[in-house]
C-alpha cells in the first residue's frame, strides 16, 4: 500500500453520486468529502483522495462546453498535485465530455478516469462502487514510477475504454458503454489487465496546457430516406455554422440526388467544414469504395473515417474555436489528435 498515491475525485453530478433522503426518500446528491463514509472499502486504498464537487452538481444531460472547461481547469489547477484524476460524470453525455477532455488537454500525463453509475451509489445494489473503487485503482495504477494508463478513459463495468472512443449504446444495463472501434485498453476481472499495445504514452515530455475555447457553430445532420432538401437547406443556411458532421450510411454514401451536392458544395465554398462519419455503430467511413460517397469526396467532405460522433462533434468544436486557419483544421480532422481514430 502506498500511503503516497493521491488522486482527486471530481464530482460533476449524475446518478452516481446519490442517496435516498432518509426524510422524503426522494434521491439527493451525497457530499463527496464524505466519500469515505459512503464507501468504506476507499479506505483500505490508504491513498490520499481528495474530492472537488461542482457548484451545482447537473444532471449531465446539462453538460456544456463551459462545464468542459471546469473539468479541465480543476485538473490543471492541481496537476502537480496528484497522480491521478476520476471524474465521477452523468452517464448521458459522458462519452462527449471523455472526447472534450481527451482534446483539450495537451501535454497530459496522467491518468483522467471518468465513470458513473447506472444506479446510485446509496441503492443496494449499485453499480457505482465498483466502478468507483476500479477508475481509483486505475487512477493510480504505476509502473516504475509512471503511469499505467496516462490517458483520458471511461471505466465502466469492468472495462476501461479509450474515452474518445466511447459512445453510451445501453441506457438499461450495468455496460452501458461501448467503443466498437478500439478493444478495452484494460479489462477488470480477478486481475486488471492492462492491453499495454494499445494504451498511448507520451513520445515528448511537455509540460500540460488546456484548451478551452470552443465554437459550438456545429450541426449534425443524419441521414434517412426521404430526407428533404428543405430541411438540409435550412441547416446548411443556419447563421453561424461553421462545421457540420455529416452521418452518412455504411461506409460513407449518401444519396446521389444533384440538390443534395449542391447544398454541400455551397456550404464548403462558403468556408463551411463538412466530416464525415458513420451512422454505423462500428466501422468506417471509406469514401470512394462506392459511388455513392465518391460524390462527397469531390464536393470536399472529409472522411472522418471511424470516428465516433461523439468525437467528431467535440473535436470540430474545439478546432473551429481555436485560431488555426481553415486548412490546419480541415488537415487536423482527418486524422488522429490522440488516439480518436484509426
Ligand atoms: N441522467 C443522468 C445523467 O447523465 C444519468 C446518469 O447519471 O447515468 O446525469
Amino acid at each position: 500500500m502506498d500511503k503516497s498515491t493521491s488522486i482527486l475525485i471530481i464530482y460533476t453530478g449524475g446518478t452516481i453520486g446519490m442517496v435516498n433522503e432518509p426524510v422524503t426518500g426522494t434521491l439527493v446528491p451525497i457530499d463527496f468529502r464524505h466519500i469515505s463514509d459512503q464507501v468504506p472499502e476507499l479506505r483500505r486504498f490508504g491513498y490520499r483522495l481528495e474530492t472537488v464537487t461542482f457548484d451545482p452538481v447537473i444532471d449531465s444531460s446539462d453538460v456544456s462546453p463551459e462545464t468542459w472547461v471546469k473539468i479541465a481547469g480543476a485538473i490543471a489547477e492541481r496537476y502537480d498535485e496528484f497522480d491521478g484524476f476520476v471524474v465521477l460524470h452523468g452517464t448521458d453525455t459522458m462519452a462527449y465530455s471523455a472526447s472534450a477532455l481527451s482534446f483539450m488537454l495537451s501535454g497530459l500525463e496522467k491518468p483522467v478516469i471518468f465513470t458513473g453509475a447506472q444506479l446510485p451509489i446509496g441503492v443496494l445494489r449499485t453499480d457505482g462502487k465498483e466502478n468507483l473503487i476500479t477508475s481509483i485503482e486505475i487512477a493510480a495504477a504505476r509502473d516504475n514510477n509512471t503511469p499505467k494508463v496516462p490517458e483520458v478513459c471511461v471505466y465502466f463495468e469492468n472495462r476501461l475504454l479509450r474515452g474518445n472512443r466511447t459512445t453510451k449504446y445501453s441506457a438499461e444495463h450495468f455496460n452501458a458503454f461501448t467503443s466498437p472501434n478500439l478493444p478495452p485498453l484494460a479489462e477488470a476481472g480477478l486481475q486488471i489487465r492492462y492491453n499495454r499495445n494499445l494504451i498511448r504514452y507520451p513520445t515528448v515530455r511537455r509540460p500540460l496546457s488546456i484548451s478551452t475555447k470552443f465554437d459550438t457553430g456545429v450541426g449534425i445532420l443524419r441521414l434517412f430516406p426521404g430526407l428533404g432538401r428543405s430541411l438540409v437547406h435550412s441547416m446548411l443556411t443556419t447563421e453561424g455554422l461553421r462545421g457540420l458532421i455529416l452521418e452518412s450510411y455504411g461506409t460513407g454514401n449518401a444519396p446521389t440526388l444533384a440538390w443534395f451536392y449542391d447544398e454541400l458544395r455551397t456550404f464548403i465554398a462558403g468556408g463551411g467544414i463538412v466530416l464525415n462519419v458513420t451512422q454505423c455503430p462500428a466501422g468506417s467511413v471509406e469514401m470512394g469504395l462506392y459511388e455513392t460517397s465518391e460524390g462527397l469526396l469531390s464536393a470536399g467532405v472529409i472522411s472522418g473515417k471511424d470516428l465516433t460522433t461523439e468525437a467528431a462533434v467535440t473535436k470540430m468544436m474545439m478546432l473551429l474555436g481555436s485560431e488555426l486557419s481553415g486548412d490546419r483544421i480541415e488537415s487536423l480532422l482527418s486524422k488522429s489528435i490522440c488516439g480518436e481514430m484509426s
